[in-house]
């Protein structure tokens, strides 16, 4: 009998966030601290946009690149965070995700063997879809000695001549951490030197709590070389919605467009329309959780502290990665226990790559009362373990 999978599928591992999330589902008592998302409900502006363009008939498919005022918006959106100056027409894509716009990246940009540079631990759809378009991921260590934070010398030292692509994300899923404006100059240094493209994954910008955030497109000389992506899952509280966008040279549009109106035709209508709202109306809103989110990595600290999980102060996102080494547990072991006997999940640090192994991901967009809960059960469960 033939081969029923292809060989470049069979070797992808399941998504380690996703198998806890399936043991945690539908069990009682389950407190989450698991998947990565907003607990707020989408703002209501942004609800009623979709549901009017549904009542007002707009059911049809838009143009491949997604609507195009919604196009104009992110546009003036884009200026007004720092980023570059983008054609509405010819430089903007509407996407199905963030997600959507790394694998149309990837595909459009890779032949078989080119090198993609990347931290370990990071995203992780990000490994599986170099992998599937072709691609060699080529991991860059970062540990809490230096901060989670990708240096221009650890870039610099990945380089070989197969290198086409460095994959940035900041602040990055899942150690929170972000990358600051010189350290982004130095890299583009490198990425100008060495004639490299970059894919810049800026989806949690907004959830920058320290300094400011730099759009990487920005930075002189980087706008031609840089597929820059960005969405509204983390920042408007809309991951059911799939809405993301690529800003990219036209040319590098034409060839992600080939693969995107192939497989996706457009991203679904109504939630452009949601999306639309979001961006004309929805700054206040967001700021607003963006702010309760500070709050509660400030409280996820100090909680973490008071089990004796001391961790660096994450420049944003909603997560939190502490080592968890000092229980001599391994990350799967810790959070697999944990999970069975407090009800509590947590993801295995593992998932997010080898040297996620001895931390676990606390995604702290969960209500207060959980959180405190959460880690009263942590404690219950650190004790069994000393006994
Ligand atoms: N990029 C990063 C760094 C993420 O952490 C996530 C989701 O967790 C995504 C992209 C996916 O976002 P989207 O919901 O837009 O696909």
């Amino acid at each position: 009998m033939k081969e029923r999978i292809s060989r470049k599928v069979k070797s992808l591992s399941p998504s380690g966030i996703r198998a806890f999330f399936e043991y945690a589902s539908g069990v009682p008592g389950i407190l989450s601290l698991g998947v990565g998302e907003p607990d707020f409900v989408t703002p209501k502006p942004f609800l009623d946009s979709a549901i009017s363009s549904l009542t007002n008939g707009k059911t049809q498919y838009t143009s491949n690149f997604g609507l195009l005022e919604l196009r104009e918006e992110i546009v003036r959106h884009t200026e007004k965070i720092g980023g570059p100056k983008y054609n509405p027409k010819t430089e903007v894509c509407v996407t199905v995700r963030v997600s959507e716009g790394v694998d149309i990246a990837m595909r459009a940009l890779l032949d078989e063997g080119d090198e993609v540079i990347l931290a370990d631990p990071g995203y992780v759809s990000y490994e599986p879809m170099i992998k599937m378009a072709g691609g060699v991921p080529v991991f860059v260590a970062t540990d809490e000695s230096n901060g989670f934070r990708l240096s221009a010398e650890s870039i610099q030292a990945a380089v070989t001549p197969k290198t086409k692509v460095l994959l940035l994300a900041y602040p990055a899923n899942p150690t929170g951490m972000s990358i600051p404006g010189d350290t982004l100059k130095e890299i583009a240094e490198i990425v100008k030197a060495n004639d490299i493209l970059v894919v810049s994954d800026e989806i949690y910008d907004r959830l920058t709590f320290e300094g400011e955030h730099t759009v990487f497109s920005s930075i002189e000389g980087m706008k031609e070389r840089t597929i820059y992506l960005n969405g509204f899952s983390k920042a408007y509280a809309m991951t059911g919605w799939r809405v993301g966008y690529v800003c990219a040279h036209e040319d590098l549009i034409e060839a992600m467009m080939k693969v995107h109106q192939y497989s996706i035709m457009c991203a679904p209508t109504m939630a452009q329309y949601a999306a639309l709202e979001a961006l004309r109306s929805g700054w206040g809103e967001m700021e607003k959780m963006v702010a309760s989110y500070k709050e509660r990595r400030d409280l996820i600290k100090d909680l973490l502290s008071d089990v004796g999980f001391p961790m660096p102060m994450p420049d944003g996102a909603f997560y939190a990665f502490p080592s968890i080494a000092s229980t001599g547990l391994s990350s799967d072991e810790f959070c697999q226990r944990l999970l069975k006997e407090q009800k509590v999940v947590a993801v295995p640090g593992s998932a997010f790559g080898k040297q996620g192994e001895g931390h676990i991901r606390l995604c702290y967009a969960a209500s207060v009362e959980t959180l405190k809960e959460a880690f009263e059960r942590m404690k219950v469960f650190l004790e069994g373990i000393k006994g």
